[in-house]
Formats: structure tokens, C-alpha cells, sequence
């Protein structure tokens, strides 16, 4: 899987690398070629649209930090676009309610759907000590019911007895009550797909569901089905209503397309991914781990993000130095706000400094939030260059014309303007050794 993906798109992003500058041509050359290897991997249209759109209005917008190549910015844009159209970050399934906990997989026929249910059962029952019970309700096919009880007989994991003549809500219900007499912690009910999508197996689906009440509805998807796979996780999500994806056939050499557009078309999440036959080849769907995987540039992308780094502590230390010195205006300011916004708000802050989780409560009472950081980098955006750096030059006329030019009120202009007094006065005890980074930004 993603081999001939991987191939090309390290070609167009090694031939960027390469460059010193980028021209906004250059950009969207290379945007035309990555559009063209993510369609030839059978990657759904939209999100190729999507994708692309999104990487170029970046790439272009990107600031260049230094000792990074434009090239190598560029790589680091489609790397965690590609992460982020993934899903970001690893979804565990949601076992979290009173046991018996169901679950229900759904998929169409030798989709890997029997085999997906026993590996999973024996990940929860050895990984996770807990007790599963396993059901086949694919009543059209006994040699499934037999497929998922020999399964069962070889891990050790109970499986319903098989009753003829039972209908798959039936079984169901037997299912999840069995679950409840033996003291099992999972159920996991295995319904029957159909050689294509068809009305009657997403009736039966919903039936079932309306029954079991599952906590997690997992579809199995073959991978090396490509767009097809796609199409079918949408029919089952706004049809039955999914909360998850099972991606099999992992280690087949399928194009990628179905991995790669899966969470951007449902907005599902790919929970687990099937790489071999084996009952022991189920994996927890890491986004990051395939973006590298498909990229295959990890090293340019931690340089990268190193950098970035490095940038930021450098702004840091030259505000240290105007802090030591006495000095602080308002472009002085807009930096900091625009670090606090980038490290996460004020939110993020209170993780990140010692001490401030403190001051909590007055940084709320003074009506501090994330959405003024905003407004008061907003404030100073609509100041003239030496009103920022000569804010007392700021009399009422001053005030009013900014007000109007940011949509604020000149109330606004003044707070702004008091907060930069008490922080440049705190940044001066600073300077001398008192009070904490934040403590003037709290009296305002
Ligand atoms: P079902 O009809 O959806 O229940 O499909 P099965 O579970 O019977 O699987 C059909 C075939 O696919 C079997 O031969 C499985 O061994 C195989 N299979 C299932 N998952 C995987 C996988 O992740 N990788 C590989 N290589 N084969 C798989």
C-alpha cells in the first residue's frame, strides 16, 4: 500500500527541496503534479480538491523561517495536511459504558469482516483482559456461522451457539442477553454483507442496531477497493450511522486511494487497520505514522519543525533583552499576544507556565479571553507604525480613528493601552527580578 504514492510524491517534493526560492509558479507546478499523483492513488476528488487548496493557500502564505529551504517549508505544509486529512490523531474504540459493551461490524461479503471480528475479539480479550462474546448473525451464509465458531474454538473466545431459523435481530437480542447472564464485558455481533451494496443488507443493518443499541458500529472496508470503499462507508454512515472504520488489506497493494478519503468523506474515524491474515494483524490506524509512511521525508519535517522552534526563542530572548532594558511598545506586544495565541490561548499558557493556573481566577475576572487576544492584536493592527512605537502620542482623535478602523470602541483602545502600561511596567519589575510574567496582563 501508498508504495507508488510514496514515489511519486517524493519525487515533486525532492525536485522543490532542491530550489532556494519559490516563485508562486513554482507553487502551483508542483500543487498540479501533487493533484495528479493523489487522483492516479485513487484518492476521491473532493478531497484531492480540498487537499491541494489547502496546501497551496499555505504554502504561499508560509512565513520563511530561517536556515529552512521555501522546498522543505513545503513538505512540512503537506505533511501535516496529510496527517490532518488522516484524522490527526489515533482513535481508540469506545468501550467506555456498562458492559455488556456491543459492538456491531458491518461491510460488504470478504470484506475481512469475520476475520476483523475474531482479531479484534482476541486484541480486547488478551491485550485488554476482557471477557468477549462473539455472535455471527449471517443467517444467509451457516458456513460463516461456522467460519466465526471455528475462529472462536482456535483463540478460546466464546461464540453463540448457532440456532437455526433465527432472524439477525433475533439473534441479536439473544446475543447481548446471553452477554448479560455469562458476564461478558463486550459483544461483538458480526451481520452479514452482501456481494454489493444493497437495500435489504442496510434494512437488516439498522434493524439490528435499533435492537443491539451498539456503542461502537465499525465498517469493514477493503482497502484495495479504492473509491468503491469510499462510496460504501458514506451509504452505511448516513444510512445505519458508523462510528468507526476497520481499513483491511493494509499490507495488499492498493493504491491508498480509500485510506487517504475515508475520514474526509464520512467524517469517520479510521480506527483500526488490517495487515495480514492473521488473526494477530489488526493495528490501531496511527495518522501521523502513515503520513510519514506515504511522505517518507520524517527527517525534513522535524528540521523543520525544529527550526520553527528556534525562531520562537529567539523572538523570545530579543523581547528578554527590551524587558531588561525597560522597553516595551505595542509591536512589542502584538508579539507576545501573537505567541500566546499560537501556543494555545490562554488556556494553553496556564499549562505551560508555572504558577499562573494560579491566577486563574483573575485572569477570568478581568474578562481575559481568547477571543480578546484577537481583538487586541486587531487594536494594534490598525495603529500607525509610531503609534506603536510611541503610544503616548495616543490623545482622543487618535483613539477614535483606530476604534472605528478595528470595529471597536475607543473603551477598547484604552483597556488595550492600560493592559500595555501594566505589562510594560510589570516587564521592568521583571527586568528587576519581581512579579511573574503574566501579572500585568491580570490587572488590566
Ligand atoms: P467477510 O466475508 O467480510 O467476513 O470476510 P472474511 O473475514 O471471511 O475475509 C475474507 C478473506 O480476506 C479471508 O481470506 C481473510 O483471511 C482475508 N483477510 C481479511 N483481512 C485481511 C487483511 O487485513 N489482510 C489480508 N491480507 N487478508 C485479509
Amino acid at each position: 500500500m501508498f508504495d507508488n504514492l510514496s514515489e511519486k510524491l517524493g519525487g515533486i517534493l525532492d525536485r522543490l527541496t532542491g530550489r532556494g526560492a519559490l516563485s508562486e509558479a513554482d507553487v502551483d507546478a508542483a500543487m498540479r503534479e501533487i493533484r495528479r499523483a493523489l487522483l492516479e492513488a485513487d484518492v476521491a476528488l473532493e478531497v484531492v480538491r480540498s487537499f491541494t487548496e489547502r496546501v497551496r493557500e499555505q504554502a504561499v502564505g508560509a512565513t520563511v523561517v530561517k536556515s529552512v529551504k521555501p522546498g522543505q517549508m513545503v513538505v512540512k505544509i503537506v505533511h501535516d495536511e496529510l496527517v490532518a486529512t488522516l484524522g490527526s490523531d489515533v482513535q481508540a474504540l469506545d468501550l467506555n459504558t456498562v458492559p455488556p459493551v456491543p459492538i456491531m461490524m458491518v461491510g460488504l461479503q470478504g470484506s475481512g469482516k469475520t476475520t476483523t471480528t475474531a482479531k479484534l475479539a482476541r486484541r480486547l480479550t488478551e491485550r485488554d483482559k476482557r471477557k468477549v462474546l462473539m455472535a455471527s448473525l449471517d443467517v444467509y451464509r451457516p458456513a460463516a456461522m461456522e467460519q466465526l465458531a471455528v475462529l472462536g474454538r482456535d483463540l478460546g473466545i466464546d461464540t453463540l451457539p448457532i440456532v437455526a431459523g433465527q432472524q439477525p435481530a433475533q439473534i441479536a437480542r439473544r446475543a447481548i442477553e446471553a452477554a448479560k447472564l455469562g458476564g461478558y464485558d463486550v459483544v461483538m455481533l458480526d451481520t452479514a454483507g452482501r456481494t454489493t451494496l444493497d437495500e435489504a443488507m442496510m434494512t437488516e443493518a439498522a434493524e439490528i442496531k435499533a435492537v443491539a443499541n451498539p456503542h461502537e458500529v465499525l465498517l469493514v472496508a477493503d482497502s484495495l477497493t479504492g473509491q468503491d470503499a469510499v462510496n460504501l462507508a458514506r451509504a452505511f454512515d448516513t444510512q445505519v450511522g458508523l462510528t468507526g472504520i476497520a481499513l483491511t488489506r493494509i499490507d495488499g497493494d492498493g493504491r491508498g486511494g480509500a485510506a487517504l478519503s475515508m475520514r474526509a468523506v464520512t467524517g469517520k474515524p479510521i480506527k483500526l487497520m488490517g495487515t495480514g491474515e492473521k488473526t494477530d494483524a489488526l493495528e490501531d490506524f496511527h495518522p501521523s505514522r502513515i503520513a510519514g509512511r506515504i511522505l517518507g521525508m520524517g527527517d525534513v519535517v522535524s528540521l523543520v519543525e525544529k527550526a520553527a522552534a528556534t525562531l520562537d526563542a529567539e523572538k523570545a530572548a530579543a523581547v528578554a533583552e527590551k524587558m531588561r532594558k525597560g522597553k516595551f511598545d505595542l509591536v512589542d506586544m502584538r508579539d507576545q499576544l501573537l505567541q500566546m495565541s499560537k501556543m494555545g490561548g490562554i488556556g494553553g499558557l496556564m499549562g505551560l507556565m508555572p504558577g499562573i493556573a494560579k491566577m486563574k481566577n483573575q485572569i477570568a475576572a478581568a474578562g481575559i479571553d481568547d477571543k480578546i487576544l484577537n481583538r487586541q492584536i486587531a487594536i494594534i493592527d490598525s495603529m500607525t507604525r509610531e503609534e506603536r512605537k510611541n503610544p503616548d502620542i495616543l490623545k482622543a482623535s487618535r483613539k477614535k480613528r483606530i476604534a472605528a478602523g478595528c470595529g471597536l470602541k475607543v473603551e477598547d483602545v484604552n483597556k488595550l493601552l492600560k493592559m500595555h502600561r501594566n505589562m510594560a511596567d510589570m516587564m521592568k519589575a521583571v527586568g528587576r527580578g519581581k512579579g511573574g510574567p503574566m501579572a500585568g496582563l491580570a490587572k488590566a
